[in-house]
């Protein structure tokens, strides 16, 4: 393995590395909306509706849904759809160190994955 590899193998083992640090990450979309509420007497059924209140729109199952964000959870939920953004910079990052590697003939399962020696037979 020369030197040029060996840093390439360095820098994506870091990447991996910042991957675990994403802990908060949210991937979904943010929204603000106005609403109403499950009381029938409420106001906001004669049209003035509660919010803007803050929204995350995720899609699962083939559909978009919308989980409601508590006010104090607010500033987490910013920094966890910033980690995601990180996430796909990352993702970006190792394939293109991949890419690097498959073109000189060096992507492959062993190298510096196998430091617990594990194998796979
Ligand atoms: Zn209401």
């Amino acid at each position: 393995m020369n030197l040029s590899e060996r840093k390439l193998l360095q820098k994506r083992q870091r990447l991996l590395a910042q991957i675990t640090e994403l802990n908060l990450l949210l991937n979904a979309s943010y929204l603000e909306r106005f609403s109403t509420c499950v009381r029938p007497q409420c106001e906001c059924h004669k049209g003035k509706k509660h919010g803007p209140r803050a929204y995350l729109s995720v899609y699962r199952e083939k559909r978009q849904r919308q989980v409601y964000v508590p006010q104090p959870q607010h500033d987490t939920v910013q920094l966890g759809l910033r980690q995601y953004q990180q996430l796909q910079e990352i993702v970006k990052a190792i394939t293109d160190i991949n890419l690097q590697l498959m073109r000189a003939g060096r992507l492959s399962e062993t190298g510096e994955q196998q430091k617990g020696g594990k194998r796979h037979e």
